[in-house]
């Protein structure tokens, strides 16, 4: 199957009407999870992660525009959770790509940002200064918690506030798609039944409309509110520290945390980022593996360590 083909599949799970294959697709097959997501996380270095079926960055750190190659021209947003360096030192460079590579220069791209961030503040600024004149189709919107965004034609994206930093505002986003589903009171109702009315134009009746979490990122972050996220069908979280005692400021969780906040969500699948690169992976892997094991948290875990995804069920 040719890249075509794996988009066209990615993008018919996250279709509202395709329920059966949203069920199939349990997050666990490393190629789908490929197909979904793309990403980089170093902490202090580097974050990004691209969402290919919902066309959407979250964060921008350095190195992005290299990662996508001829991609480059895909993203039609770029959801910036905060500030900080590792996450917008990428934004020049993903702007000079779109502006001067061979490709769609003229397509539009908006960047949403938390209000008030200073960080956001000074690449913006560089880019004025560095492009001064240069008409380029870019919108930034600065995003209050709370906001409700459009993120296409059936889906909305969904800004709410974490717990990181002092000095710079920071949010998680969410994915918001609307779904028809069986009302439930029709749920005892014969297969035949259903189809027979549904026949007689009374399918409007049967149905009613559900808002279903597709995605959800919580950015750098405390753990955060699993009501916020509930049913989500991934969920990537901030997992910093293997273990409490190593966290000295409250602006990282921990990766039982992170555990925890799916197990109460009921999230799907989960993707652990941000894992302090002072744990040594030979022996961080097998301890988080363990932690997996007694959380309770019965989804796909996955940690995403560079560029790695790394499958983190099973031994
Ligand atoms: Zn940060």
């Amino acid at each position: 199957m040719g890249i075509q083909g794996h988009v066209e599949k990615a993008n018919l799970y996250y279709t509202p009407k395709s329920q059966k294959l949203a069920i199939a697709w349990a997050g666990h097959n490393r190629f789908e999870m490929q197909d979904v997501l793309r990403g980089f996380s170093r902490a202090m270095y580097s974050n990004w992660l691209w969402h290919r079926p919902l066309q959407l960055l979250v964060d921008a750190g350095e190195g992005l525009q290299l990662a996508l190659g001829t991609k480059v021209f895909s993203p039609s947003v770029v959801a910036i959770t905060h500030g900080h360096s590792d996450h917008v030192m990428g934004l020049p460079g993903l702007i000079a790509s779109r502006r001067f590579g061979k490709g769609a220069v003229d397509k539009p791209l908006t960047i949403y940002y938390p209000e008030h961030s200073r960080g956001v503040r000074a690449v913006r600024e560089l880019l004025g200064i560095a492009f001064e004149g240069v008409v380029f189709p870019l919108t930034w919107t600065a995003v209050a918690p709370g906001a409700t965004l459009p993120l296409g034609k059936t889906r909305t994206l969904h800004a709410f506030e974490v717990r990181h930093s002092a000095t710079e505002p920071a949010l998680g986003y969410k994915v918001i798609e609307t779904r028809r589903r069986l009302k439930p009171e029709f749920a005892a109702l014969p297969q035949a039944e259903i189809e027979s009315r549904a026949r007689d134009g009374r399918r409007d009746d049967l149905l009613e409309d559900v808002a279903h979490i597709t995605f959800a990122h919580s950015g750098d972050a405390m753990p955060i509110d699993p009501a916020l996220v509930m049913g989500a069908d991934l969920l990537v979280h901030d997992a910093t520290f293997l273990s409490e005692p190593d966290r000295r400021e409250p602006i990282h969780a921990t990766t039982e945390e992170a555990l925890d906040v799916a197990r109460a969500a009921g999230v799907k699948t989960l993707v652990l980022y941000h894992l302090s690169i002072r744990y040594d992976r030979a022996t961080a892997l097998p301890a988080l593996r363990a932690q997996l094991a007694h959380s309770g948290f019965t989804g796909a875990c996955w940690l995403l360590d560079e560029s790695e995804l790394i499958h983190l069920n099973g031994a």
